[in-house]
């Protein structure tokens, strides 16, 4: 199982000024290729690495904030070229698929092959990468799943956006990976994790790896490393930070950048499904 980050923008400034990119991460295998909060310039960004979307098996939004969602609708499209190439699956809390305010359009819906609502209990198998929800985490009144990918003996957690609570150690204890959505370098009385509540969390989860992604401007203008050495440090746990086009390895624990094939994003370049991952080993 390998992990592409293809972002690690968090926080209105960072996110909405692209002061560091967003379109949430890639999980994938030989067998499946699932991509998990496709927020804002997720689309461009796959076609910069040279991913065709419509290779992407799976679709998952940890919740509903644009930041996780903005790009969901276009990359629906992109999968099933508007019900010409049906197929692919969608997960997602009930409120991003229900309610007021879904952000799931209704109208290219029956074009995917399957829609499953994410709740406590949720679990899904996709190839041979099983995922499932973790913790609910209190987050702003939206529908937010922390969640589990496990495969071949190896999983990846992954902390989405939430106010801290100890259970969250105990929740992603056993990952081997652990993502962690550090929006602020100090804590705030919002429902965001900081530095030193990511040092609790690995603290409890004790995975191999700590990775904090989803960074605001605090943390962008001190330092993404200089962050993550601070976790490492406080929490005894290895701890790198997300960047854009890094691919980590979950068995060897060892991190590559993705070499663009269109980097202005116009796709003079789009490859297979094989040679994309080939290209991303
Ligand atoms: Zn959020
Ligand atoms: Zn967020």
């Amino acid at each position: 199982m390998k992990l592409l980050f293809l972002g690690c923008a968090g926080g209105r400034r960072i996110t909405f000024k692209q002061q560091r990119a967003s379109g949430g991460f890639l999980v994938f295998n030989e067998s499946v290729l699932i991509h998990v909060d496709p927020g804002p310039g997720a689309f461009i960004r796959l076609i910069q690495a040279g991913i065709d979307p419509a290779k992407i098996d799976a679709f998952i939004l940890s919740h509903k904030h644009l930041d996780h969602s903005a790009d969901i609708n276009t990359l629906i499209e992109a999968k099933t070229m508007g019900g010409w190439s049906p197929g692919g699956i969608l997960a997602a809390p009930r409120d991003a698929l229900e309610g007021e305010d879904p952000v799931v359009m209704r109208y290219h819906r029956d074009n995917l092959a399957g829609i499953y609502t994410i709740d406590e209990s949720f679990e899904i198998r996709l190839g041979s990468i099983t995922v499932k929800s973790a913790l609910k985490h209190q987050h702003h009144g939206v529908e937010t799943y922390g969640l589990i990918f496990s495969s071949e003996g190896t999983s990846v957690g992954y902390v989405t956006d939430g106010k801290y609570c100890p259970e969250m150690g105990r929740a992603y204890k056993g990952c081997d990976v652990l993502i962690i959505s550090t929006t602020f370098r100090n804590p705030r009385e919002l429902d965001h994790l900081c530095l030193d509540e990511a040092v609790e969390i690995l603290s409890g989860a004790r995975p191999k790896l700590g990775v904090t992604t989803h960074v605001g401007a605090e943390i962008v203008f001190w330092g993404l490393d200089r962050a993550a050495t601070y976790v490492e440090e406080k929490s005894g746990i290895r701890t790198i930070a997300a960047k854009e086009f890094t691919v980590l390895d979950v068995q060897t624990l060892s991190t590559s950048k993705v070499k663009l094939k269109n980097p202005t994003g116009i796709a003079y370049r789009v490859d297979s499904l094989s040679s994309c991952k080939k290209a991303l080993t």
